[in-house]
């Protein structure tokens, strides 16, 4: 219906957008960079790469993670509770699996001289309320090699890289039927395997430690055994790198699948902690800057020096998939930094199923599935990442932002980090609070404050993330660490 009324409504309207797309035809010009977080240090580029982690990279060799998932597969059915049962043919089974990984890892350990401490890290598990994916008392046995650090006080900070051996078929319950777990997750075995034949080959200041975990099917058993013997012995661990289906799943047809990239999976403000730490970080806004993903951020800082063009780490600002969990989140609980890598796309029909073939689809686990190149590039960035943090000085400790005065600089203070004998160079990141990735450093020298360790930014604490990472003078980089509020 016509109205006069709607007729001067309509012809306001028009005249409106008429003006609006006049000024969108001449765009207002931006000013050059001069806001405070701009100016105060560089746009954050690749860092200083090192020459002998970018030899150790072409040292990996997808044939070799080809021929430790095929050999992990021909176990048929590694299930942590076939550790239980007495019919099983010869070389088939968990516990023939485990023996085969800590063959492996004693071989590497016997070509450098000794140098990997390789033992089973052992465990029984109970059948219990909480404990449904077990008919009886069981024996764990995850396989673990320690690559000590060559520097008497560094070598008490340690860095662990992981995947899980175990496998399992639809029911969570069967150890007899084929259960190849080629990429969940005999990829990640492979990785951490990979990892270990390359690296035991140098020497790094700080520990290392390849676990090739158990039982991650039925309920991360060997993780959270590990994990809480690491907090108990109270030991100095600072990343932990969970690898679980990183095979990079390949089927036919699949034209969503990325083969350069990895999600990166991290968990953010955690629940368990005291109440009052939990109001802090949430009123300063930092659920996106716990240990865990600054340790994300550092490993695509890694990508970014080592790998730009092989393989784009993604941060997943979650704990895990939905529905799914891992054998980092027993790490996460306890306290430690840790991250899950993970194929971009998985294809469920190809994980925890029967080997079957129904209307032409083909379900199971199968080796034929996985693309060994794009496990190469992940264990590449893992072993960038452990080289990286293993050279680096460790995390600064004690990290703070003062919170005396209203003003719009901001004033960092720092102790350094525990157990690094030489001389540490600090490096002061931050980004915008809506961007999650580093955007800008600066060397914090620049920046003198008014004690040492301390720097005085002009940049306002309010409209930045701030991070300080603590680095060699070479270069070596630990993640950044967050500061907290302090009047001090
Ligand atoms: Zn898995």
């Amino acid at each position: 219906m016509f109205t006069p009324r709607l007729f001067v409504a309509a012809a306001f309207a028009l005249a409106i957008s008429q003006i609006v797309s006049s000024q969108a035809a001449k765009p207002v010009p931006k000013p050059a960079a001069q806001l405070d977080f701009q100016l105060a240090g560089a746009p954050l580029t690749a860092d200083v790469s090192n020459a002998r982690t970018a030899t150790m990279l072409r040292e990996v060799k997808p044939q070799q993670i080809k021929a430790s998932i095929a050999k992990l597969v021909d176990f048929y059915n590694r299930s942590t509770i076939s550790s239980t049962e007495t019919d099983l043919k010869p070389g088939t089974g968990v516990l023939a699996a485990a023996d085969w990984v800590k063959a492996e890892l004693d071989s590497y350990s016997k070509a450098c001289g000794g140098c990997l401490e390789v033992s089973f890290d052992e465990s029984i598990e109970q059948p219990g309320p909480g404990n449904t994916r077990f008919a009886k008392s069981t024996p764990l046995k995850s396989v673990i090699a320690i690559l000590r650090g060559a520097d008497p006080a560094a070598a008490k900070r340690m860095v662990l890289v992981a995947g899980h051996y175990d496998s399992r078929s639809s029911d969570v319950m069967d150890t007899h039927s084929f259960a190849p777990g080629a990429n969940d997750d005999a990829s990640g075995a492979a990785l951490t395997l990979e990892a270990a034949r390359v690296m035991s080959k140098y020497r790094f200041p700080a520990t290392i430690v390849f676990a090739v975990l158990t039982s991650e099917e039925q309920g991360l058993n060997g993780a959270r055994h590990l994990a809480e013997r690491a907090h108990k012995e109270g030991w100095q661990l600072e990343a932990v790198l969970n690898n679980d289906i990183v095979g990079g799943d390949t089927t036919p047809g699949d034209k969503l699948q990325s083969k350069l990239r990895v999600r990166v999976f991290s968990q953010g403000l955690d629940a368990s902690l005291p109440a009052d730490q939990i109001r802090q970080i949430i009123s300063i806004g930092a659920e996106n800057d716990t240990p865990s993903r600054q340790l994300a951020r550092q490993i695509l800082a890694v990508g970014r020096t080592y790998m730009p063009q092989a393989i784009d780490p993604v941060m997943e600002l979650r704990l895990d998939r939905f529905l799914r969990g891992g054998d980092h989140s027993a790490f996460s609980r306890v306290g430690f930094a840790a991250v899950r890598m993970s194929d971009w796309r998985e294809n469920y029909d190809h994980q925890h199923a029967n080997v079957r073939t129904e209307n032409g689809k083909e379900y199971g686990d199968l080796l034929k599935f996985v693309d060994p190149e794009f496990a190469a590039r992940v264990t590449r960035l893992n072993i960038a990442t452990l080289a990286t943090l293993a050279s680096s000085p460790g995390t600064p400790q004690h990290v703070r932002v003062d919170t005396s005065n209203l003003d719009n600089d901001t004033l960092l203070r720092w102790d350094p980090p525990t157990n690094f004998n030489q001389p540490v160079r600090y490096q002061i990141v931050w980004r915008e609070t809506a961007a999650n990735d580093w955007q800008f450093s600066a060397d914090a020298a620049k920046y003198p404050g008014p004690s040492e360790n301390s720097a005085r930014m002009p940049i306002s604490k309010d409209n930045v993330f701030f991070g300080i990472c603590a680095c060699t003078a070479q270069g070596a980089c630990s993640q950044a660490v967050a500061p907290v509020p302090a009047r001090d």
